[in-house]
């Protein structure tokens, strides 16, 4: 049996109260295992709990209640064995704009003890492994967004850590260059075998995960393989597109005794259904369709099923 790398049990967070705003409870009662070798994504609408979660795992901030250990160590009394555990990747850069992408490791390695010729042999070997050799040289504030995250990225892993944590490491980059970062991470995780933990707001990614947790207000609303998760909601999902989604949507509920959503203002349908099914909402309501189209249950289906809202719904962005 493998171990785990992260084991959270009755995890609680609270904020306190200031002025204008009540107490926050950013995390509600997290139970949650992550073994070792895994690629965990925490996937959650703004204002879910996920950066709470990340900072509680690297010993920034401490919990209300509950215990977190990291490889058996607890974040709470030992977080200094836990700091040499992981490495970390926070939401804002963190690089110095005026070193280079070299200079900005070697002052990494300096923070963990690290010095001469190990320092530079480990550094060098960072910079390989993230493609990032040929720019050495750069200045960081140069560097696109893309290459500034794997600079993040490599400066994170110079001390060896086990365990990877990032939080939305992917923000703000354009999908190729997302694309470019995760076939990063994988090939990390692949090589080396470590741990991974990303937290992501995008279904995309969380889809790339072998486990996902979705975390909504403070709570593990689902927990899973993609896949599986996927499959749980079975039957199809109609999308459809009006004029006036209101409207329609109560009409074919009506009309065909089904539940439908409306979010972003689509109607969706989940229903066990065949093809016939389509042809007939077409057949009664095509003067006001403007598009219909039917497709499998994605993350963001299960989502809205276990929260009634959208991933992406800007009523609950706090950002
Ligand atoms: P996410 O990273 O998923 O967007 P956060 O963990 O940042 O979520 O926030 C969870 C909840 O805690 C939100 O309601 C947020 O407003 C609140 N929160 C986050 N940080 C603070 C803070 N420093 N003080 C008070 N409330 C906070
Ligand atoms: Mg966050």
């Amino acid at each position: 049996m493998s171990s785990l790398a992260i084991n959270i049990s009755g995890l609680t967070h609270r904020y306190p109260a200031k002025k204008g705003s009540e107490e926050r409870k950013a995390l509600d009662g997290v139970s949650l295992q992550i073994p070792e070798r895994e690629l965990f994504g925490v996937l959650g609408p703004n204002g879910g709990g996920k950066s709470t979660l990340f900072k509680i795992l690297s010993t920034l901030i401490t919990p209300t209640e509950g215990s977190v250990k990291i490889f058996g160590e607890d974040v709470i009394s030992h977080p200094s064995r836990v700091r040499s555990l992981i490495g970390v990747v926070f939401q804002s850069p963190a690089l110095d704009k005026k070193l280079t992408v070299e200079e900005n490791l070697i002052a990494q390695g300096y923070l963990y003890g690290q010095s001469g010729h190990s320092l530079r042999e480990n550094v060098k070997a960072g910079l390989e492994r993230m493609g990032l050799w040929d720019r050495r040289k750069e200045f960081a504030e140069k560097l696109s967004g893309g290459l500034k995250r794997r600079v993040e990225i490599a400066k994170a892993l110079l001390h060896s850590p086990r365990l990877l944590i990032l939080d939305e490491p992917t923000t703000g980059l354009d999908p190729g260059m997302r694309r470019e970062l995760w076939d990063y991470l994988k090939e990390l995780q692949n090589k080396s075998g470590m741990t991974l933990v990303v937290t992501t707001h995008l279904m995309e990614e969380a889809d790339g995960c072998e486990r996902i947790a979705l975390l909504d207000k403070g709570k593990i609303v689902s927990l899973g393989a993609p896949q599986e998760l996927r499959k749980e909601l079975g039957g199809n999902v109609i999308s459809i597109k009006s004029a006036d989604p209101e409207r329609l949507k109560t009409e074919i509920e009506a009309a065909f005794k089904a539940g439908a959503s409306l979010a972003d203002g689509e109607i969706r349908i989940e229903k066990e259904m065949g093809p016939d099914f389509l042809a007939q909402v077409m057949g009664k309501f095509s003067s006001q369709i403007h598009s219909i189209t039917i497709g499998k249950p994605t993350l963001e289906d299960l989502f809205l099923r276990k929260t009634g809202r959208r991933i992406s719904d800007p009523e609950h962005s706090h950002a």
